[in-house]
């Protein structure tokens, strides 16, 4: 056994605990990383490996980066999906006896992580849980940077398809589940590659005992009592497995997280994740940034709260008419009076981030200049209350501010206005807020004053011109004569150290001020930092206070945002409703005006209801501007139900309860699965979860199969969601089989409409208009030709096609398909509408089969038969 040093021996101990973790182990100034964690981290974070004594002549590969630069780099490490554990010397080196102790102080982690440069701004970076048992899911979600804690169930037969909807919504940057338990296989697949990291409790997940106790643990017996989730055991299960997790790996309190807020997922517009990725609403189809999102045109806010809020809300409108109208009445409010909104603008653009402010606050690790703009976001607090005082609709949300005007100005009297960054040397704390240290720089100055006028009073006594006072770190302050002058150094001069040309020298009083000066600095950066900490926890004892403000200041900035966007592209106010009309005049898609602008987009009307008009049906080339249409319906009726103004000249919206949309461009993003499958998939899943109430966009159900196959199952798609009992839904549907237009002369609730075109020789002018009616031509050709392939290719394109449409075939079939749909809808309703049963049933009911002979048998079946060819 090779003997190991004994601090490798104390790394060891310690790995040995955080095995899943990269250790970094401070030694110094540095933290270091040993063995396979060098290895790693030195590749990630390219920095140079190097070896060191690991005892009895072995060297052990190491790398380190320096501790006060350790925030990057740990920013770095936990961005590649990897845990850090921070360990550092816990008792100070100068009294330990022998080897420095040393400790992990906080493990950091994806879903923990503190570091700004580790997060972005305007998303939240959601810690999640998961507890399950026979009938549902439990879900909670804590982000520790701004304290924002929640937590839902999710039950019924629809669980699973709601909790992968509810994570592919809020993307947790890490995930903790039971690794044991029996639903951890579909968690995996359910995560699958969406980059959010699993962590599994070894342990399990609390019992009910031990949920009890971590939460009265954090919020008091009392504080359990006001969170109202008496009814979500699951939940709660989730929750407690989040604040166990947090103490296992923070270490430090978790004061500033919020009291965990229930929510259920139906008190909102659900959307699933294909509709999210489809309709763009947070991030593009194309890269996945931010660009030609819904977000880009409505994200006008001001703060970094608000950035926040409004993405939440764009991922999560509401389906309460009378919750949408509130929030229209305070849009519309601020739309109606552009001196206040520019105001309140002004106002918001001097607050920072208030919830991150706090948690850093909470975590000890907010410096002076966080508090500073503490500070400065609570002196505008007054005038953004007042601003939003006088309008009555925005009157409740300035009550909703507490302005904090004793903190503010305990800060300013407290804190000087531009405090350096670090908190070891001073130069806080304002003049006149602490006498002794206001006494301390009065010895500090004298200290500098006595040693400034020296200089010029020992030239005078010396006569030496040339003379200088100096100080440096090593021999403080000393006195300098060059070697010229040397003979005229006074006797009570001491020799300090000699230089190439000079000598320096010392005087027992200019020791004395020294001392003075220097220990007063010593005592005041130390008496400075302990007044900073003291002030800190009064802010953490006010946290709770600061962040209901903050919430409210995210909301107002949400709205200003709104009102602003609203007037700026001349959005209307739309009206809101149960009823279960959707129309539209004048409608626009918000992102494509926004960039191919505003007076070459022609808007086009919606009526959609659930009666005459529950199902349109558009025909229409290619590139004719089918989708755009449809992507424009949903994202107006999703913006009303956030409660914003819409792009049109007039809105009614019967608040739908799920946007479900199945549009081709997904295709790509399935991996591994065909692109027929992904479609059959999706549209599986709509008809599995819509309802009544629900709006579906299907672009091109059936185009990734054969023609036949391809149609038929669009056709009856298109049936069952028309007539099913229970669906019926809201629905645009577009094709370029304009075979499926024969079913409006069917189907009461299906509506024909196309993409009008003018067709100029053997061009295409797409004129982007609405029309009633289908088209029966797909101009796939002219299509083609717009897109510039070869004339001769699009010649012989064309013989094909005429031989194929004069095919009697296809003729036929199409016929067969429209006569077996009318016998489908016959009998179903006579199903659904029909007391009586069929004559030939009741005979067959009252037979006594077991009573005949075979050929009394043969002779009822026969007759039956014919009697039921009779009807047909
Ligand atoms: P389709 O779904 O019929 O193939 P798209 O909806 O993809 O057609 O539209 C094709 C192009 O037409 C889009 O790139 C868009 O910029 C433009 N477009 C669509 N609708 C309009 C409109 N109402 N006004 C102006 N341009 C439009």
């Amino acid at each position: 056994m090779p003997r190991e040093t004994p601090m490798m021996q104390q790394y060891r101990e310690i790995k040995e605990q955080y095995r899943d973790c990269l250790l970094f182990f401070r030694l110094g100034d540095f933290y270091e990383m040993f063995f396979d964690d060098a290895l790693l981290a030195s590749r990630l974070l390219e920095i140079t490996l190097t070896s060191r004594d690991g005892g009895d002549d072995e060297r052990v590969p190491m790398c380190g980066v320096p501790y006060h630069a350790a925030e990057d780099y740990l920013a770095k490490l936990v961005g590649h999906g990897l845990k850090v554990a921070i360990c550092d010397q816990v008792e100070d080196p100068k009294e330990a006896k022998g080897l420095v102790r040393r400790a992990v102080v906080r493990v950091v982690t994806p879903g923990t992580v503190m570091e700004s440069s580790a997060l972005e701004e305007n998303s939240n970076n959601y810690l999640a849980a998961v507890a399950s048992d026979a009938y549902g899911y439990g879900l909670a979600l804590a982000d520790i940077s701004t304290g924002e804690f929640g937590l839902t169930e999710l039950r019924g037969t629809e669980a699973e398809d709601k909790l992968r909807d509810e994570l592919h919504r809020l993307k947790p940057a890490e995930l903790l589940f039971a690794p044991a338990g029996s639903e951890a296989d579909l968690i995996q697949r359910m995560v699958g590659d969406t980059g959010i990291m699993l962590t599994p409790l070894g342990e399990g997940l609390p019992s009910p005992d031990e949920v009890r106790q971590l939460l009265q643990a954090l919020y008091g017996e009392s504080g359990i009592n006001e969170l109202g989730c008496e009814g979500m055991p699951l939940g709660l299960q989730a929750a407690a497995a989040i604040i166990a997790y947090l103490n296992q790996t923070q270490k430090t309190s978790l004061g500033h997280l919020q009291l965990v807020q229930p929510y259920l997922p139906d008190q909102y517009l659900q959307l699933d994740a294909a509709t999210r990725r489809n309709l763009e609403l947070t991030r593009s189809l194309r890269d996945g940034g931010r660009r030609g999102t819904l977000l880009s045109v409505l994200d006008r806010t001001c703060t970094a709260m608000g950035g926040r809020q409004i993405k939440s809300w764009i991922e999560r409108p509401l389906v309460d008419p009378v919750t949408i109208n509130r929030r229209l009445d305070r849009v519309e409010a601020l739309v109606r009076s552009a001196a206040r909104r520019t105001q309140l603008r002004e106002v918001l653009d001097q607050v920072y981030d208030l919830e991150r402010l706090v948690a850093r606050v909470s975590y000890g690790t907010a410096n002076a200049r966080d508090l500073v703009g503490l500070k400065r976001s609570l002196s505008v607090l007054p005038r953004l209350a007042s601003l939003l005082n006088e309008d009555p609709a925005l009157a409740s949300l300035g009550q909703g501010i507490d302005t904090g005007e004793g903190l503010c100005a305990l800060l300013a009297a407290a804190l000087v206005d531009d405090p350096p960054v670090s908190l070891g040397e001073g130069g806080i704390i304002r003049d006149g807020y602490s006498a002794q240290v206001d006494e301390y720089r009065r010895a500090r100055r004298e200290g500098r004053d006595w040693i400034a006028q020296l200089e010029q009073a020992e030239r005078e006594r010396t006569g030496i011109k040339s003379l200088k006072v100096g100080f440096n770190r090593v021999f403080g302050y000393y006195l300098e004569v060059t070697r010229a002058n040397l003979s005229a150094v006074p006797a009570d001069y001491q020799r300090k150290q000699t230089l190439a040309n000079a000598e320096r020298f010392i005087t027992p009083e200019l020791k004395e001020k020294e001392e003075l000066i220097l220990g007063a600095e010593d005592k005041l950066a130390a008496l400075e930092y302990r007044l900073f900490c003291e002030l800190r926890d009064r802010v953490a004892a006010e946290s709770r206070t600061v962040q209901e403000t903050a919430r409210v200041i995210a909301e107002v900035d949400c709205l200003c945002s709104l009102a602003e966007v609203a007037v700026r592209h001349r959005y209307v106010r739309p009206v809101v409703d149960r009823s279960d009309a959707i129309e539209i005049a004048g409608g626009r898609h918000p992102v494509v005006e926004e960039s191919i602008g505003a007076e070459s987009f022609v808007a086009n009307d919606t009526c959609l209801n659930r009666s005459d008009h529950r199902f349109l049906l558009l025909t229409g080339p290619n590139m004719a501007g089918k989708s755009t249409y449809m992507r424009q319906v949903a994202l107006i009726v999703l913006l009303a139900q956030l409660g914003s103004f819409v792009p049109a000249k007039s809105a009614r919206i019967g608040v739908v309860d799920r946007i479900f949309t199945r549009v081709g461009a997904s295709d790509d993003l399935a991996g591994g699965q065909s692109t027929f499958m992904v479609e059959m998939t999706e549209t599986a899943n709509i008809i599995r979860n819509a309802t009544s109430r629900s709006l579906l966009i299907l672009d091109e159900v059936g185009r990734g199969t054969s023609t036949f196959d391809g149609l038929s199952i669009a056709w009856a798609v298109i049936e069952y969601i028309h007539t099913r009992p229970g669906l019926g839904c809201r629905t645009l549907f577009a094709t370029h089989y304009h075979e499926l237009t024969e079913l409006e002369a069917v189907h009461p609730g299906i509506v024909n409409y196309s993409m009008a075109i003018r067709e100029k020789g053997h061009d295409l002018i797409f004129l982007r208009r609405l029309e009633r009616g289908g088209s029966d031509h797909s101009y796939g050709l002219q299509v083609a030709r717009l897109a510039g392939l070869p004339g001769e290719l699009l010649e012989r394109a064309g013989e094909i096609l005429a031989t194929l449409e004069s095919n009697e075939e296809v003729k036929k079939a199409q016929r067969q398909v429209a006569a077996s749909s009318y016998r489908q809808r016959h009998r179903t309703q006579l199903s659904l509408f029909e007391a009586a049963p069929h004559p030939v049933l009741e005979e067959l009911r009252g037979l006594k089969v077991m009573e005949m002979t075979p050929l009394q048998a043969l002779n009822t079946l026969y007759q039956l038969q014919e009697k039921a060819r009779k009807d047909e």
